[in-house]
């Protein structure tokens, strides 16, 4: 049977570009949808990553795709615990987000095959249904998202809500990232990260029990922590999954891959990492016309990182702040060097 292409990729976020970057790497024929108007926007996430599974899954590191690097970190709790460390060298990048994704799409690879404005509707074996047509293809890589009705349903009391304001605030001289745990966001966190020299990139994620909207709970956090108050210039929100990471990630001739096979690393909230590598993976496995390498690499590598991740993060987390507080007291009188490896390696 002959297909129109040899993989449809549904979504252009990291994990579809990702895909799309391998397919383009081996010459094969593949386009990529998306529903959105363009790569990178609006923009989902803070952007930062450790530095150290960048370079050990690839992923890029140009200087213009980077908003500031991240040479310094403190983990706190909000009743005043808290760990400091600092490196001779960045351990982390903070993206910027939207050319990142843009580089993603056109650099890193060369010019990526992506028609945009095109909402999926349906997939069936070897065809994919849109709003403005239908393809077929011999391989489908599902990489739609947090909120995608596709695939294995996402248990929402396991997805964190986040939300973030860019404000007017000059780059810290001490910290380039600060994450504090607090009970007003149970699961998550609030963060500082720099961003330029005159914005900083205040945020929270976490389960919300409460009901509470994001943005009242971090006024709530600005108002106890005042030095975080500036003006607002640009706001996100989004969904973060964070539970166990799926089992199952291949159907046949589908695979699933980011947010939607909760590829988060749990302790972190962090996914451009676990999106990057499972999107590659799967392209890499569509490639070579062995599928079930997808699902193997994901066994065998990736889950059994985020699922280390994902019990931490419940150890951590078992009993709210008070219980992070303990960790970062047990932290502190580890070497420092056991301190610097395990913190600076997230
Ligand atoms: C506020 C916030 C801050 C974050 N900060 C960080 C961070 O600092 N570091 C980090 O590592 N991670 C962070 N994350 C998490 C990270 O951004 C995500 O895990 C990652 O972007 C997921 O990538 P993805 O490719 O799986 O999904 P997405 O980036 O969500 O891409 C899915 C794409 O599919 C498209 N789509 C969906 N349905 C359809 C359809 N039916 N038809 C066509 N297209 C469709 C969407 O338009 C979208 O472009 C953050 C998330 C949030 C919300």
């Amino acid at each position: 049977m002959s297909f129109d292409f040899d993989a449809v990729i549904v979504g252009a976020g990291t994990s579809g570009l990702s895909a799309g970057a391998a397919l383009e790497k081996a010459g094969k024929r593949y386009i990529i949808l998306d529903k959105k108007q363009e790569i990178g926007l609006p923009v989902r996430s803070t952007g930062a990553v450790s530095l150290e599974w960048v370079n050990r899954i690839g992923m890029p590191t140009d200087s213009s795709i980077v908003a500031s690097g991240i040479k310094a970190m403190s983990f706190r709790t909000d009743t005043g615990k808290h760990i400091d460390m600092s490196f001779d060298r960045n351990v982390g990048l903070v993206y910027d987000f939207t050319k990142y994704e843009k580089f993603l799409s056109s650099s890193f690879a060369g010019k990526l095959n992506i028609r945009m404005n095109t909402r999926v509707s349906g997939i069936s074996e070897n065809t994919v249904t849109t709003d403005s047509g239908s393809f077929t293809a011999k391989y489908i890589i599902m990489a739609a998202g947090p909120q995608s009705t596709f695939g294995q349903k996402l248990d929402r009391k396991s997805v964190l809500v986040a939300y973030e304001e860019t404000r007017k605030l000059p780059a810290r001289k001490d910290f380039q990232m600060i994450l504090w745990f607090s009970d007003m966001a149970p699961g998550g966190y609030f963060w500082d990260f720099a961003d330029t020299e005159e914005t900083r990139k205040i945020g929270v994620c976490y389960y919300p029990v409460s009901g509470e909207p994001p943005k009242e709970v971090l006024k709530k956090f600005t108002e106890k922590f005042p030095e975080l108050s500036g003006q607002v210039a640009h706001t996100m929100a989004h969904q973060i999954p964070l539970s166990m990471p799926s089992e199952k990630v291949r159907e046949g001739n589908v695979m699933y891959t980011g947010d939607m096979v909760n590829a988060v690393l749990n302790t972190t909230a962090g996914g451009l990492q676990g999106a990057f590598w499972s999107g590659k993976a799967a392209g890499q496995s569509v490639a070579d016309d062995n599928p079930s390498h997808y699902q193997e690499v994901w066994d065998s590598e990736i889950r059994p990182w985020l699922l280390r991740h994902h019990n931490l993060h419940r150890k951590i987390h078992r009993n709210g702040a008070k219980s992070v507080g303990r960790y970062i007291t047990l932290a502190k009188i580890m070497p420092k060097s056991m301190q610097k490896k395990i913190f600076g390696g997230l």
